[in-house]
């Protein structure tokens, strides 16, 4: 009789992991975000939400930090800053983020890459092995790099230039070496809300630098897809937000930051 309510037992206990791990399953196909790219456009540099908080939405991932400084890249579950001058560091919990998006990274498709020349050149060929266009995919790519130039912006101090302004105060490095791509392709209906097509950040493989890839070339590797087909967007309940106007249409700002920042080198 002991030994049937054990067996019991142990078949309850293996249920609730089942039914656990199935709700991890599905937290991995989501995006989640913080705040809108319209808003970080719009010069508010200062969310609420603390590393810690978005280390619970996913374990892969990129962002800023508040006062946009640096940027922020999530890899294997631990979050990096990543300084003006290119240097990484883990930041404290507390540390808030004004703009972030992360997911739990479950590969789903491998892709593989020819050399890539060019930051244009590696867009194109994942472009080409996209199950679909309409999908979120969060991209990690481990490969040796022959150069990666990455920016990072300085911290700001308020009242914040908007970001076609602060974007001239970037400092660019170039590293080369083993590392690693974290990225994320959003679809175009996402304009507004998030940066359609392409954004990466770049990760030594010792995690002591790196930065928001404005150019790479590397050797053959494979990019890694994990395609998201949920979409959750945390807005910030600052005053500061309530108060914007995001009624404009900001995608030629948001192409010209990408475009001015790739040619400023
Ligand atoms: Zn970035």
């Amino acid at each position: 009789m002991k030994a049937t309510l054990k067996a019991l037992y142990c078949f309850l206990l293996t249920l609730s992991l089942t039914v656990f791990s199935s709700g991890l399953a599905w937290a991995g196909e989501s995006l989640y975000q913080y705040s809108t790219i319209d808003a970080l456009l719009a010069g508010l540099y200062d969310g609420e939400q603390t590393i810690k908080e978005l280390m619970f939405q996913g374990d892969f991932g990129l962002g800023t930090l508040n006062g946009l400084d640096g940027e922020l890249v999530v890899l294997d579950g631990t979050p990096y800053h990543i300084s003006a001058g290119g240097v990484a560091a883990i930041p404290p919990d507390t540390a808030k983020t004004p703009f972030a998006t992360v997911s739990f990274f479950q590969e789903d498709t491998i892709l593989k890459l020819d050399r890539i020349e060019s930051l244009h050149a590696l867009n194109e060929a994942v472009t080409q092995g996209l199950p679909s266009k309409n999908d979120f995919y969060a991209i990690r790519i481990d490969g040796r790099f022959s150069f990666v130039k990455a920016r990072a912006i300085p911290k700001q101090n308020p009242p914040y230039e908007q970001l076609k302004d602060a974007v001239r105060h970037q400092v660019v490095v170039q590293f080369t070496g083993e590392g690693t791509l974290v990225g994320y392709y959003s679809p175009s209906f996402v304009k507004g809300v998030n940066v359609p097509g392409y954004h990466w950040h770049f990760i030594t493989k010792d995690r002591t630098g790196g930065g928001h890839v404005l150019d790479c070339s590397f050797e053959p590797t494979n990019a890694r897809l994990d395609s998201l087909n949920a979409f959750t967007v945390k807005l910030p309940e600052s005053r500061e937000f309530s108060e914007l106007d995001l009624s404009g249409d900001k995608s030629k700002e948001l192409d010209k930051v990408e475009k001015d920042s790739a040619k400023k080198e």
